[in-house]
């Protein structure tokens, strides 16, 4: 059997040289290579192969053999080497940091029995966000009638109360056919880019982004193609970035309103002028609006798709944010506008939808009672509310900190620090995220987990209770006063 993993003689092979993962990434940068941090710390990790034009790269400025690395050369040891089993190419650049290798050594930490403060995953359960009770109620009365599969789509009850919220939203062009519902918005999304791309074709992502968009995109063979967010006005999209990432392979555009990871609102305006491009180039609007609930200062959320009646538009939502139900995993789409356009694509979501069977059942039985009555969310978005409180606290305590700056966030339950990368020295935002996870127990995701290509943000999820945001932030303050990468 082999001794050892690609993993393995690549780190002996960078001890020998002398070279860390840094080193590596500046050396492909001046031979105008493309190796990302992210990428180069999965090969080190074990999590993933380089492909070929890599592997040739890493063999050449580690001065060893391509064969060796790949464990391909006879060790001469007389022992037979067995078939390894690697994961699909696909994966080669797939990233989904959210739970990536930072969350890993998290792990093996509280397996070594330390207690870790996370801030890094929009999880409402955990921090006492509880499931309102009616909906439970509703779910043990209804379980025995959800034992079977339902229809692909999904219940008639559940598609009807979404149809009904899709005509308070003012989406145009909806009928109870046009709604799928999926075992969370995540189910949808990998289904919606499955069936829309052919290898090559492009769609426009933003930077920073949910990462499953970009993550589910290329594993259909697509080109995620990113989108400048500018933090100078408020995160919102960069029209002229936008305008000059479309090619003629240019599908579709995602936008993430209001927005994971900056906490960003888009106004009408803003949206209006997503729709003229997407209007001038014919492209599909993808809009993830998950947290269209969670929105704080009196401000009102606007579905791009009530503007764009003439265009082919999907709309994700569910109840894992708004409803604090994120384990139950129910989730939705709403296809609408133009829909003859996209007769074909339509026939190829359906077709995925019936083969993955019905998103589940128990879960879709409740959705009517949480769309419908009181909505337990809107008292944590105000003034005393819970959400509303610990946003104004932990922005508040990030501005105290010399060298971090931050936009308010508007929305969601996320905020989007920058760092003063000079002040700090960071060249390498993962292992800003290991420091301080190693040195203060405090678990976040570094901004390249977003697919942002700078080093220097990382995400807070400040659903913990003010008294846990006061001792993370206290935390963070002293880490920072020290810091030196
Ligand atoms: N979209 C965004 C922007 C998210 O932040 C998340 C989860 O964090 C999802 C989709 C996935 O949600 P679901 O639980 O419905 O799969």
């Amino acid at each position: 059997m082999l001794k050892e993993t690609f993993a393995e003689r690549l780190k002996t092979a960078m001890d020998l040289q002398g070279k860390k993962q840094v080193d590596l990434i500046r050396i492909a940068s001046l031979q105008g290579v493309k190796l990302g941090k992210s990428h180069i710390s999965q090969y080190v990790n074990g999590k993933t192969l380089p492909r070929e034009d890599i592997l040739h790269f890493l063999a050449e400025a580690l001065q060893v053999k391509e064969e060796w690395l790949m464990g391909k050369e006879n060790q001469t040891t007389g022992e037979t080497e067995m078939r390894e089993f690697k994961k699909s190419s696909k994966l080669d650049n797939v990233l989904y940091d959210v739970r990536g290798p930072v969350v890993d050594e998290a792990e093996k930490m509280e397996d070594a029995g330390m207690q870790i403060l996370k801030l890094n995953i929009g999880n409402p359960a955990p921090f006492g966000f509880k499931t309102p009770d009616e909906v439970i109620y509703d779910m043990r009365r209804q379980l025995t009638d959800c034992e079977g599969y339902s229809s692909a789509k999904g219940l008639f009850s559940a598609r009807k109360a979404i149809m009904q919220y899709a005509q308070i939203k003012k989406i145009p062009n909806v009928t109870i056919e046009d709604i799928y519902t999926g075992n969370g918005v995540s189910e949808l999304i990998n289904l919606s880019m499955s069936a829309l791309l052919d290898n090559g074709d492009e769609i426009l992502i933003p930077s920073p982004d949910y990462p499953l968009w970009t993550a589910c995109a290329t594993l259909a063979g697509g080109k995620a193609v990113h989108y400048i967010c500018d933090e100078q006005s408020d995160w919102y999209p960069d029209m002229e970035d936008i305008k000059k990432k479309i090619t003629d392979r240019t599908k579709a555009i995602v936008i993430i309103n209001p927005n994971n990871p900056t906490g960003a609102l888009y106004p009408r305006e803003v949206l209006q002028q997503i729709v003229d491009i997407a209007r001038e180039h014919q492209l599909i609007i993808f809009s993830d609006e998950i947290y269209d609930r969670l929105v704080m200062d009196g401000e009102e959320h606007v579905s791009i798709a009530s503007l764009a009646p003439d265009l082919f538009c999907i709309t994700y939502s569910g109840l894992s944010k708004s409803h604090m139900i994120a384990g139950f995993r129910i989730g939705w789409m709403i296809l609408s506008g133009n829909k003859r356009i996209a007769k074909d694509y339509i026939e190829g979501l359906k077709m995925l939808s019936n083969m993955r069977l019905c998103s589940n059942v128990p879960a879709q039985s409740i959705v009517q009672t949480a769309l419908g009555g009181h909505q337990s969310v809107n008292d944590y978005i105000l003034p005393g509310g819970r959400i509303y409180e610990q946003r104004e606290f932990i922005y508040k305590q990030l501005l105290d900190i010399p060298g971090i700056s931050c936009v308010k966030p508007k929305a969601a339950f996320y905020i989007f620090p920058k760092m003063d990368v000079k002040r700090f020295n960071i060249l390498d935002d993962e292992k800003f995220a290991l420091d301080l996870l190693r040195e203060k127990k405090i678990l976040i995701v570094q901004g390249s987990g977003f697919n942002w290509h700078q080093p220097d943000h990382f995400r807070i999820v400040y659903l913990p209770r003010i008294e846990v945001l006061k001792e993370a932030s206290e935390k963070l303050k002293d880490f920072f006063s020290y810091y030196h990468q």
